[in-house]
C-alpha cells in the first residue's frame, strides 16, 4: 500500500461519521478488476482512402489512446479488396518497427493458382501456395487475411488456398458480402468450407457475414448495413454454424460487426455470451481519426468478466498462439 493510499484510508476512517461512504468507495476500488487490454484482430496500414494514410506510427498512437496492446495488420492484395493494394511487405515492416505491438498477417490471391483444367502458371497448385505461406510464417505472419476476393467463397481456386492454410496452420480472416467472397443467405458455401477443413480456423467479417446473425437475412442485406435499431430474428446462420463448427469465428470489427450487435442489444449480448469462445474484438481501423464505436458498444453491454476477457484478447491469444495471457 502506498503512503498516500494509507493516509487516505486513515483519514477516511477518522472522518467516517461525517463521510460514511468513503470506506465503501475505497473497498470498491480495491475490488475493481484491472482493465482488460484489447488485441485488435483487424487493422490496415496504408492509404485506403486517398490522402488518409494510416502509418504504423499513427496506428500505435491510436492503440495507446484506446488500451490496445497488440494489433493484427492485414494486407489487401486482391483487386476487389481495396482501391490501392496494401502489400504484405508493409505489414512485415510495421512488425519490424514495433515487434511487441504489431502482429503481421499475409495474403495470397488464390488466382495465383490457375483454375482446374488450365496449365500451371507461376504458383503450382496447393504446393506452390504452401511454399509462399511458409516463407511468410518464417517472417512472423500469424494468420492469412484479409482474404477478400471476387470468387465465390468455395470456388475451386479458393479451396486450394484453404487447403494450403490448413497444411501450414494459418487461420484465415475473411470478408464476406454479396460481391467479395460471395455466398447466399444461410451461408451454404461457407459451410462447405467449414466441413471440408474442420481444423482450419475461419474468422468471418463484413456485411454478409454479420447479416447472417438474423434468421431472415436476404441477399440484399449481404450488401448493406442494417438500421439501428432493428430486431434480430433468431435462427440465423451464424448461431447455427458456430454451434456446429468450432472452427468458425466472428470478427466484431467494422460497421457489420458493430451493427449486428447494436441493432438489437439484448439479442446481441446473449449472442456474444453464447458464442464467447468464437468471437474476437476488432476495429478495421484504416485511416487517422477514424471513430470506432465498438469500444463503447462492448463496454455498454456489461458482459461477464470472463466473456469480456475472451473476446477482448483471450481468444486471439489462443488462436494466433501469442505469448502472454
Ligand atoms: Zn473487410
Amino acid at each position: 500500500m502506498s503512503v498516500t493510499r494509507r493516509s487516505f484510508l486513515l483519514s477516511a476512517a477518522a472522518g467516517a461519521a461525517a463521510w460514511p461512504d468513503v470506506s465503501r468507495l475505497a473497498s470498491a476500488a480495491d475490488a475493481a478488476p484491472a482493465k482488460i487490454k484489447y488485441i485488435d484482430i483487424h487493422t490496415h496500414l496504408g492509404a485506403f482512402y486517398f490522402g488518409q494514410e494510416l502509418t504504423a506510427e499513427l496506428l500505435v498512437k491510436f492503440m495507446d489512446e484506446h488500451d490496445v496492446e497488440k494489433s493484427c495488420v492485414l494486407p489487401l492484395v486482391s483487386p476487389e479488396s481495396a482501391p490501392v493494394a496494401q502489400p504484405v511487405t508493409n505489414a512485415l515492416a510495421a512488425f519490424k518497427a514495433f515487434p511487441d505491438r504489431i502482429i503481421p498477417f499475409c495474403v495470397v490471391d488464390p488466382r495465383a493458382v490457375t483454375a482446374p483444367g488450365q496449365r500451371t502458371g507461376h504458383v503450382a497448385g496447393v504446393k506452390g501456395i504452401v511454399d509462399i505461406l511458409k516463407r511468410y510464417q518464417d517472417a512472423g505472419c500469424r494468420g492469412l487475411g484479409e482474404h477478400k476476393t471476387g470468387l465465390f467463397f468455395d470456388a475451386p481456386q479458393q479451396m486450394f488456398l484453404y487447403e494450403a492454410c490448413d497444411t501450414v496452420g494459418l487461420p484465415i480472416l475473411f470478408h464476406l458480402d454479396d460481391i467479395r467472397n460471395p455466398d447466399s443467405p444461410g451461408l451454404p458455401r461457407l459451410e462447405n468450407v467449414l466441413k471440408a477443413f474442420p481444423k482450419l480456423p475461419l474468422i468471418g467479417h463484413a456485411a454478409g457475414f454479420w447479416a447472417s446473425i438474423c434468421g431472415d437475412a436476404t441477399i440484399e442485406d449481404f450488401g448493406r448495413y442494417p438500421p439501428v435499431p432493428k430486431p434480430v430474428l433468431s435462427g440465423g446462420a451464424l448461431d447455427r454454424l458456430m454451434a456446429k463448427y468450432p472452427n468458425l469465428y466472428g470478427d466484431l470489427s467494422e460497421p457489420g460487426g458493430e451493427k449486428a450487435i447494436a441493432r438489437d442489444p439484448k439479442f446481441g449480448r446473449e449472442f456474444i455470451i453464447r458464442n464467447a469462445n468464437q468471437l474476437l474484438f476488432g476495429t478495421d481501423v484504416l485511416m487517422p481519426g477514424q471513430k470506432i464505436p465498438q469500444f463503447d458498444l462492448l463496454a455498454s453491454l456489461n458482459l461477464p468478466a470472463e466473456v469480456q476477457y475472451k473476446i477482448y484478447r483471450g481468444n486471439a491469444i489462443k488462436l494466433l498462439k501469442l505469448n502472454g495471457k
